[in-house]
This record gives C-alpha cells, structure tokens and sequence, in this order.
C-alpha cells in the first residue's frame, strides 16, 4: 500500500458545500496540483483500490461520502504524476472515503493494490471485483 499525505487538515472539496462554480473550479485545480506534487515519483502496482482518509480530532458527526469530490481531483493528480496510468475502473476498482479519529486533524489517500487472481469478472461485461460489494454495487448501478 501507497500513502499519499495531502497538505490539508480536511478536504477542500465536499459535494455539499456551496461554492460557486469559479471557486470550485479553482480548487479542484489546487487539490489536483497538490496530489501530483506530494505522490511525484511514488509507483503503486495496478489495480488499486483508493480510499480517503479524513483525520478528525472530535466526534462531531460527518457525511463520510461527502468527501467523494476531493478524492476525485486527488487521482486526477495522480494520474498527471504518472503514479497510475488512469484512472477508469480498471485501474482503480473501487473509490471510497471514510473518516477516523486522531490526534490532528489531517487528509491522506491510501492506495491498496489488489492482486488481479484475487478479483472475479462480471460474466455480463467482464467489469472486475474486488469484494462482494463491488459485485452488487455494480449489478446494480451498471449492468
Ligand atoms: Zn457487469
């Protein structure tokens, strides 16, 4: 696993903030340029699943997934650093975020390579899974 230590204490973009188009615009620009910047000359073996963390130092309760956003210019930057090839699914299987509870408050991306023996293929369009989520996620979102 890959550890990607982004410079910001949250993440700078939340599907459910309210910045107007322009400001969005420009940090998703700023998180991607980031992300390629600290992951410069890190290689990671593909397919990975990627996973944000988002370090909290209280127990104030947060939507998990609304970070989704920052993860999304985050493997933009990844693959503008040459760390991944690209980002499609079946590169990066799965993209999640979760949130824990530390001493400061801190953004990191995990990258997990996961080994193509241990993945089944869908028999309807050969899409890879790495668990049996990904499985029923898929079946019901995309095929
Ligand atoms: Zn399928």
């Amino acid at each position: 696993m890959i550890t990607i230590p982004l410079p910001f204490t949250s993440p700078p973009l939340r599907s459910n903030d309210r910045a107007d188009w322009h400001a969005k615009a420009k940090t998703t620009r700023e998180v991607r340029q980031a992300a390629a910047m600290v992951a410069r000359r890190k290689r990671v073996k593909w397919p990975v699943a990627a996973i944000l963390v988002w370090t909290v130092t209280d127990a104030r309760r947060r939507d998990a997934g609304a970070s989704a956003p920052t993860l999304k210019a985050v493997m933009d930057g990844l693959v503008d650093a040459g760390v991944l090839p690209d980002d499609n699914h079946r590169v990066v299987l799965s993209e999640t975020c979760r949130i824990e509870r530390g001493p400061k408050p801190a953004v990191r991306v995990e990258l997990l390579p996961i080994d193509p023996d241990d993945l089944c293929e869908c028999p309807a369009c050969a899409h890879l899974f790495a668990s049996v989520a990904d499985f029923d996620n898929h079946r019901r979102t995309e095929c």
